[in-house]
């Protein structure tokens, strides 16, 4: 039997990292993943160039049912350490938008400098491994697990696992199923940050403007964003609408406004005075994409001049492109979700080290827990400052 101090499950994001700060506290440390390769979301993240963490991480813009519970993570290693980590390994990146930052060339960058890293602090790596069963020892000792090549005994055991999103890469419930037999509860999940699908009407109307881009306000209930919006032959898409999956029930209308920063009829008012031969197809079309516009307006209306047109017409005008309603039949699910929604409840753990309150010992860190993060670099911020503060005691 191997005899470790810390036995990490998943060489993720948050797998790797807590097992680099682990094993530079002193920890002996082994970190077993189920793949021929290490950190492979990383690599395929952010269209290979991985959006590792954002200007702007702050609690708010992670969801969860207990929303306090991130913050004392992330203020303890927050989005300016990392940038640390990343600069003190030389990663060259740029900021794409919104307080996005990227690798300036592949994500593999990154992938390396963890890899190194971890070697560098004495860390271990065991890569085809499978975990067949966990077994706590009497009077808080640790834990045996139970390999596909053999027996290991540690005193902490980190579950870094992820989530459900993307099965092809082989993605598994194993925190979820190994919290339950702990007594941890479950916050039930879903696929977050995917795409809308839409019912065979919307659907129908829809699928002659596949493959048209456009930025919009995308709303459901009280929560809305303003980004570019993809139409698909099976849905809505882009950076607005897969913000919005995250809040979005079944059921709820998503409202589109084409014309988030001021009311369509003052802008259409202005317009009206100071280009009043102008078309209301050549207005639309300096706001929005000419496909768009014409499969959307009605003819009458399109080559109407702006001096022309009546009360109603404005009120037509606003209500298809300021609050154009679908509803959609469901997402894409986990298949394309970026990531799951959901996942161990952290009303069980410790918000300072990640810790189950009911079994010292085991940690859960990263996706597999209750906190998921907006588009643009959160998720991997979560997972680096929540398997930063386990790596702290475990
Ligand atoms: C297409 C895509 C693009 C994304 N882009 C971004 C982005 O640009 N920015 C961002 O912030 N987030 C992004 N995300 C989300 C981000 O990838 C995740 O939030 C992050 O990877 C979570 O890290 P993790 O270590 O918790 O889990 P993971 O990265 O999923 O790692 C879990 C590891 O555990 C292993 N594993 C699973 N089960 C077992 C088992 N039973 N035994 C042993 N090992 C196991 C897995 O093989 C995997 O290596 C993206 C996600 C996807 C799918």
């Amino acid at each position: 039997m191997q005899t470790v101090d810390v036995l990490i499950i998943g060489a993720g994001a948050a797998g790797l990292f807590c097992g680099i700060h682990a094993a530079k506290r002193g920890r002996k440390v082994l970190i077993l993943e189920k793949s021929k390769k290490a950190g492979r979301k990383i690599l395929m993240s952010g269209g290979g160039r991985c959006n590792f963490t954002n200007l702007h991480v702050s609690p708010e813009k992670y969801l969860s049912q207990n929303p306090h519970f991130c913050k004392s993570a992330l203020a303890r290693y927050t989005q300016w350490d990392f940038i640390d980590w990343v600069e003190s390994h030389s990663i060259a990146y740029h900021e794409k938008t919104l307080g996005q930052l990227f690798c300036d060339t592949k994500a593999s960058a990154l992938l390396d400098a963890l890899l190194a890293d971890l070697k560098q602090a004495g860390g271990l790596l065991q890569l085809s491994t499978d975990v067949e069963n966990i077994t706590p020892l009497p009077n808080q000792a640790g834990f045996i697990c139970d390999t596909t090549h053999k027996k290991i005994r540690c005193s902490s055991l980190v579950v870094a696992t992820g989530g459900l999103s993307i099965p092809s890469m082989g993605t598994t419930p194993f925190a979820y199923q190994l919290a339950e037999s702990f007594n941890v509860p479950i916050v039930p999940m879903r696929a977050g940050l995917v795409p809308f699908t839409l019912d065979a009407n919307d659907k129908k109307q829809i699928e002659p403007l596949s493959g048209i881009s456009f930025k919009a306000q995308l709303s459901c209930k009280e929560v809305s964003f303003t980004n570019d919006v993809l139409l698909t032959h099976r849905g809505v898409s882009g950076p607005a609408a897969l913000q919005l999956s995250s809040y979005w029930k079944g059921g709820d209308v998503v409202c589109l406004n084409c014309f988030p920063n001021e009311p369509l009829p003052s802008l259409l008012s202005d317009a009206k005075k100071n280009h009043p031969t102008q078309t209301v197809k050549n207005y639309l079309n300096q706001h929005l994409p000419n496909r768009l516009v014409l499969e959307r307006t009605p003819d009458g209306l399109l080559a109407k001049r702006l001096a022309d047109t009546s009360k109603k017409d404005i009120l037509e005008l606003t209500t298809l492109w300021s609050s154009w309603q679908l509803i959609p039949s469901g997402t894409e699910g986990y298949r394309t979700a970026e990531v799951t929604l959901g996942g161990v409840d952290t009303h069980a753990l410790s918000s300072k080290s990640m810790e189950v309150s009911n079994t010292p010992g085991l940690f859960f860190i990263g996706e597999a827990v209750d906190v998921t993060g907006w588009l643009g670099g959160y998720n991997f911020q979560w997972a680096w400052s929540s398997a930063w503060v386990a790596a702290e005691v475990c």
